[in-house]
């Protein structure tokens, strides 16, 4: 079979392997979606230190199960399944507690597993035990539910910053993450979002699908001053940075209402990862500055149906298809940010 593995930074190999075979407690899916995203293009870029290579990489995974170990009861060769990326251990304090997104033994498909740009991949039983593989609805496409698992960490983050009814919500950042957010602050009832991007091409190519009820260019408008203008002068209930700048999260403190939630939802470099921060700001305004680490299982699930339920469409989302050839291509893609989504077809 065909699998695209990552060796080093800057070389990522089209190549044949042996087809896998499912283990007593795995199972074996028919890849028929792996999106990519720019936790992709980093480790094309940078590596990653949980990446021990070479591995075969793609995380955001929809196949079919093809091979069912002896020792799995539930699944049958046929089901059409979406796979968590990140893997709580579920044992640990925090695991225990329900908090599976922090979970410190987390493993994750494609760096410590092989992920989902391939042919033919292993559903490892770490992810099994977890309760980590979820049935595909009937109205789903492959495609739309291979974005369960990005929109999943979308779901933890609003759930942490507590978006609701009537909430004025400001997106920052108009990737795909940013796309799912505002469509998810609109499924929670917010009552306005506004999307902020420093890009002018993708602000407008993520404001025609997603319609934010104002597209603030931050490279021609000051975005506080802009957010400051549309809620005379009160700013927002809750600033989501889904942009990988400490420029967007100081600008976030200064957008917060009294009693604001900041979520910083998009991580820092890790060689800049220090923001100034005007902390009588956040004491005096009772801010709430809170964070989001990838997603739980649990999270993975209620995607699943919030895509299928028709709350957070994601079709209209994936811009670009590609083969398995053309993952290169895709990180491309995904580089110049000419998409929204791009998907593997593998
Ligand atoms: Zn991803
Ligand atoms: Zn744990």
């Amino acid at each position: 079979m065909k699998v695209a593995r990552f060796y080093a930074p800057g070389d990522i190999r089209i190549e044949e392997a042996p087809e896998p075979s499912a283990g007593p407690d795995e199972l074996k899916l028919k890849v028929h979606n792996c999106s990519t995203c720019g936790t992709d293009l980093k480790i094309f870029r940078h590596g990653h230190h949980h990446i021990d290579p070479p591995r075969v990489i793609g995380h955001e995974i929809a196949g079919e199960i093809v091979e069912v170990g002896s020792a799995v009861d539930g699944w049958q060769p046929g089901d059409r399944v979406q796979v968590i990326a990140a893997i709580p251990c579920g044992e640990c304090p925090d695991c225990k507690r329900g908090w599976m997104t922090i979970c410190p033994n987390q493993r994750s498909m494609g760096y410590h597993y092989d992920g989902g740009f391939a042919e033919y991949m292993i559903v490892p039983h770490a992810v099994l035990k977890v309760d980590g593989v979820n049935r595909i609805p009937d109205s789903l496409s492959y495609a739309e539910a291979s974005v369960a698992e990005p929109f999943a960490c979308v779901l933890n983050g609003q759930e942490l910053a507590r978006v609701g009814e009537g909430d004025t919500v400001v997106v920052v950042g108009a990737g795909p993450i940013g796309c799912l957010h505002v469509r998810l602050a609109r499924a929670r009832g917010a009552e306005s979002v506004y999307l902020v991007e420093l890009s002018r091409q993708r602000l407008e190519m993520a404001a025609a699908l997603v319609k934010p009820d104002a597209a603030i260019c931050s490279s021609d408008v000051d975005p506080i001053e802009e957010v400051l203008r549309l809620t005379d002068g009160r700013g927002v209930d809750v600033v989501i940075t889904a942009a990988a700048a400490g420029k967007a999260q100081e600008d976030g403190l200064k957008m917060a209402a009294r009693r604001g939630r900041i979520s910083f939802f998009g991580g820092l470099p890790k060689d800049n990862p220090i923001i100034a921060c005007d902390s009588n700001l956040v004491h005096y305004r009772e801010l709430t500055i809170v964070g989001a680490n990838g997603s739980s299982p649990s999270h993975n699930k209620r995607a699943l149906e919030l895509i299928a339920s028709g709350a957070v469409p994601v079709d209209d989302l994936i811009t670009h298809r590609m083969p398995l050839d053309g993952v290169l291509d895709a990180i491309h893609t995904v580089s110049t940010g000419e998409a929204i989504k791009v998907t593997i077809e593998p």
